[in-house]
């Protein structure tokens, strides 16, 4: 995955480009290639569920959106744009749903690689120990939100101004219309794991944490 900008602040970020890696900048926009085979997250997350989340969810909002935009103002803008100019207006609720669930999703495979985890490198490191006291404590706070998200959402690691912390989102909701710049993110939807580990989300979030977490892709688009 290609770092999202290293500039914070979402507005600064977004007129850098933003994070899409898709041949237009505008609609139709296409789905993203997986950053790496669909099996690649095994055992961790079973090729089943990347091939579900990846070919039919994470498709589902794309093309979704793709119908949505046709022939309206938001068919020209890139998908963040998108997203922070339907925020929080209820009659444009279709809209924002599937955009900013098609930006998560980008956002999403990229936070995950094949033999993540373990250690930081160094520089982020750093910057975790300052702001949480140290990685473990950070993963806890990653864990936490991931567990106690009522229902579908997202748990995020985010640069807020100078400072790192950890947020919380529903549904579609993502930080970026908070101000706040997303570095990694995890999907605690239940389609994101629910054929391998059903009910038990702490077990998957704790494998990804373990297991999958791109600390390099944080550390990309930490500005
Ligand atoms: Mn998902």
């Amino acid at each position: 995955c290609r770092a999202f900008s290293a500039s914070a602040g979402a507005a600064v970020w977004l007129a850098a480009g933003g994070p899409m890696r898709t041949a237009r900048a505008a609609a139709p926009f296409a789905l993203p290639k997986l950053p790496y085979a669909e099996n690649a997250l095994h055992p961790a997350i079973s090729a089943r569920t990347v091939g579900f989340h990846h070919g039919k969810h994470h498709r589902a909002y794309v093309d979704n959106l793709n119908k949505l935009v046709a022939g309206t103002e938001y068919a020209e803008m890139p998908l963040e744009k998108i997203v922070l100019a339907t925020a929080g207006q209820p009659e444009r609720a279709a809209v924002f749903n599937n955009a900013a669930q098609a930006w998560n999703h980008e956002f999403y495979w990229c936070s995950l690689k094949p033999k993540g985890g373990g250690a930081p490198p160094a520089s982020l490191r750093a910057r975790l120990e300052a702001d949480f006291g140290g990685v473990e404590a950070c993963l806890q706070e990653l864990a936490k939100a991931a567990g106690s998200q009522f229902g579908s959402g997202w748990a995020w690691l985010v640069q807020d101004g100078g400072k790192l912390r950890v947020v919380k989102t529903a549904n579609a909701d993502v930080p970026l219309t908070q101000g706040l710049k997303p570095l990694l993110t995890v999907d605690v939807w239940e389609h994101a794991y629910y054929l391998d580990y059903q009910n038990r989300r702490a077990d998957h979030v704790k494998a990804v944490l373990d297991d999958l977490l791109n600390w390099d892709f944080a550390l990309e688009n930490l500005g």
